[in-house]
């Protein structure tokens, strides 16, 4: 018996009778991790692992009917037992992992195998079924090592400063930014951020995850000598916008796994591209594969096909689901700003 189906609404556990990460509201939603593909308002009854609490309350509504189950916690409803287990991607994310009549089918949600010291690593689940993603299943997606990266962002900050000359740095508000700041070195000068960057970083402060002190980039006048050095992290939608006037003659970088391939930073228009995804890269979406010990492997957004073709050649049994996520986080190449 399939535990996962795809419905219009969303991926759905027939015998316990809820959806995983439903696109249309649902009586129960069990939800992966709070990005907005995946986590969306109108569902009656909403459950989660505990870490993404705070978010889902941030994004969703503080009085949504939210439970939360700690990671490895056991549920049992209508004689499947459901847990959350870490999926490595942002604050609270989770691979859900059912069990009924024997049979285990985990959906990973969104994954990256790579820990990085704001959210709970990666961790395989054993089990028959694995619902993996595959935003970047190619086998061109291969991430540098994040300490690359980040020495990277932190002397392209450095060099700009000398410059006397802001360094923007796009990236998505959540999850993606709180990593950057985790990764920066804050003695090179003042971490500013836009406003859609800042409640997510109080979500994971009162987690527990260590950030440097950051400011509203609104909070400073135009010609503040501070913003000529500082570093400011936006969401990709403020380029182009008048909000950018206030940093005069800045440099600006995007931080995504698009920007592996040539070209993209040049569509975009920015100055740099830094290559660091919240998503696993390809051999990392082929071990976690492994790991899991499936034979059965259905596979959601992204490079389905290669992916699916590829698995079947080992002699694995490789599907594709067909799902409406993408959005918010990695899941599309950027484009330049309207
Ligand atoms: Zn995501
Ligand atoms: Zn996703």
């Amino acid at each position: 018996m399939d535990l996962v189906i795809a419905r219009p609404e969303g991926l759905y556990c027939p015998p316990g009778d809820f959806y995983i990460d439903p696109w249309r509201p649902v009586e129960r939603a069990v939800i992966t991790h709070g990005h907005g593909d995946h986590a969306r308002t109108g569902n009656a009854h909403y459950l989660t692992a505990a870490p993404g609490a705070g978010v889902l309350r941030s994004r969703l509504g503080q009085d949504i009917d939210l439970q939360t189950l700690a990671y490895g916690e056991r549920l049992v409803h209508h004689g499947v037992t459901l847990s959350f287990h870490p999926a490595g991607h942002v604050l609270g994310s989770a691979q859900v992992r059912l069990e009924y009549q024997g049979e285990v089918w985990v959906a990973s949600g969104d994954y990256k195998v790579e820990p990085d010291g704001t959210c709970a690593p990666f961790e395989p689940v054993r089990c028959h079924t694995f619902i993996t993603e595959s935003t970047f299943g190619l086998p061109i997606y291969r991430w540098p090592p994040q300490a690359t990266i980040f020495s990277e962002i932190n002397a392209w900050w450095r060099a700009n400063r000398e410059l006397g000359k802001a360094s923007v740095l796009f990236c998505y508000a959540f999850g993606k930014a709180q990593r950057i700041l985790h990764g920066l070195d804050p003695s090179i000068g003042p971490i500013l951020v836009h406003g859609a960057v800042e409640p997510l970083n109080r979500v994971y402060r009162e987690a527990g995850v260590a950030l440097p002190d950051t400011h509203y980039a609104g909070d400073f006048a135009r010609n503040d000598p501070l913003l000529r050095q500082a570093l400011v992290l936006a969401p990709p939608s403020a380029g182009g916008s008048s909000w950018m006037k206030r940093f005069g003659d800045y440099s600006d970088a995007f931080a995504s796994g698009w920007m592996r391939l040539r070209g993209t930073r040049r569509r975009r228009g920015v100055d740099r591209g830094f290559v660091l995804s919240d998503h696993a890269d390809w051999p990392g979406l082929l071990w976690a594969i492994e790991q899991t010990g499936a034979q059965r492997v259905m596979v959601t957004h992204g490079s389905v096909n290669v992916l699916v073709r590829y698995l079947s050649e080992r002699g694995l049994d490789a599907r594709a689901f067909v799902t409406e996520y993408g959005d918010e986080d990695d899941t599309r190449e950027p484009q330049a700003p309207a």
